[in-house]
C-alpha cells in the first residue's frame, strides 16, 4: 500500500518518528509521500528518500500556511521553489490549494496567484500536484477553467467536495484520494464522493497527523492506519480489500511517476 500524503515531518513525530516507520512497513505500506507544508521545511525533505528511497516528498505552500508568511515574499518563496524543483528529487508540486477558512488571513486573490505559480511550477518540471480545497471549489473550479491541460496530473488530496463536483474534476484529468472520514460511522458525503470516482483514478492517504481513521478517530493519525481507510474503501465500493489495496498501489505508482516506491 501507499500512502500518498502524510506529514510525517512535523513536530509531532518528533519524538517517534523512526517507530512511526517501521509500524507502516509492518502494517503493509511500502511507499509513502509527504508533502511541503511551507519553506521551511522543504530543504531537510530531501534526506528522506536517499535514506530510504519508500520515501518521497513534494514540495509547496499549503494554504493554511500563508497567513503566517509575509505576502512580500510570495515570490522570494515561489523562485526557491522553482529551483528546488530543478534538482529534480521531488516527485510532487504540493501540497497547494485553495483553503476558504484561512480567507480571514490570507485574501482568496492572494491564495489563487500563489497557487497559479504552483501549478506553473509543475507544468514547467513536469510533475503532479497534490491539492488541498477546502470550502474553496467554486475558486478551483475557476482556476481549472482557465488553465491549459494539466498533463502531468493533479491529485485532490483528502477530496472533501460533493459527488456532484467529481464529473468536473475528473474531465480536467484529476485523481482523487480519500482519508479517514470515508470510515466514520455517520460517513456519507465522502462516501458518495467515493463511489463517483472510477477505479482507474482512485488513490488512499492517512493525511496523518490528522484525520485518523475509526476506531482511532480524535488521536494522532499515523501511516500504519492505512489498511483501515482502504477497507472502508472497499467496504463503501464493495470490492476486497485485497483487490482496493492493489488497485490504489497501481494506481499511486502511476501517479507519481518519478517515484521509485
Ligand atoms: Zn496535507
Amino acid at each position: 500500500m501507499i500512502d500518498s500524503h502524510c506529514h510525517l515531518d512535523v513536530a509531532r513525530f518528533d519524538d517517534d518518528r523512526d517507530q512511526v516507520l517501521s509500524r507502516a512497513w509492518a502494517a503493509g505500506v511500502t511507499g509513502l509521500v509527504i508533502p511541503a507544508i511551507g519553506p521551511d521545511s522543504w530543504r531537510a525533505l530531501f534526506d528522506w528518500p536517499r535514506r530510504d528511497r519508500r520515501v518521497q516528498f513534494g514540495l509547496g505552500i499549503h494554504p493554511q500556511l500563508l497567513p503566517a508568511l509575509d505576502p512580500a515574499d510570495d515570490e522570494r518563496h515561489l523562485a526557491t521553489l522553482d529551483a528546488m524543483l530543478a534538482e529534480g528529487v521531488a516527485i510532487a508540486v504540493g501540497e497547494c490549494g485553495l483553503d476558504g477558512p484561512s480567507e480571514a488571513g490570507a485574501p482568496m486573490e492572494r491564495q489563487v496567484r500563489v497557487f497559479r505559480a504552483h501549478v506553473a511550477l509543475a507544468r514547467k518540471h513536469h510533475v503532479p500536484l497534490l491539492v488541498h480545497c477546502l470550502r474553496a471549489h467554486p475558486h478551483l473550479q475557476r482556476v481549472l477553467k482557465d488553465e491549459p491541460p494539466i498533463t502531468d496530473g493533479l491529485l485532490m488530496h483528502s477530496y472533501s467536495g460533493s459527488h456532484e463536483l467529481t464529473p468536473f474534476y475528473l474531465a480536467k484529468g484529476c485523481h482523487f484520494s480519500f482519508a479517514g472520514p470515508v470510515s466514520f460511522v455517520e460517513a456519507r458525503r465522502p462516501l458518495e464522493a467515493l463511489r463517483s470516482v472510477p477505479d482507474e483514478r482512485l488513490l488512499a492517504e492517512t493525511d496523518a497527523p490528522d484525520q485518523a481513521p475509526h476506531p482511532h478517530r480524535g488521536t494522532r493519525n499515523e501511516p500504519a492506519h492505512l489498511p483501515l481507510i482502504i477497507d472502508a474503501m472497499a467496504a463503501a465500493r464493495g470490492t476486497s480489500s485485497e483487490a482496493m489495496r492493489a488497485l490504489t498501489t497501481r494506481n499511486a505508482r502511476a501517479f507519481f511517476a518519478r517515484a521509485s516506491f
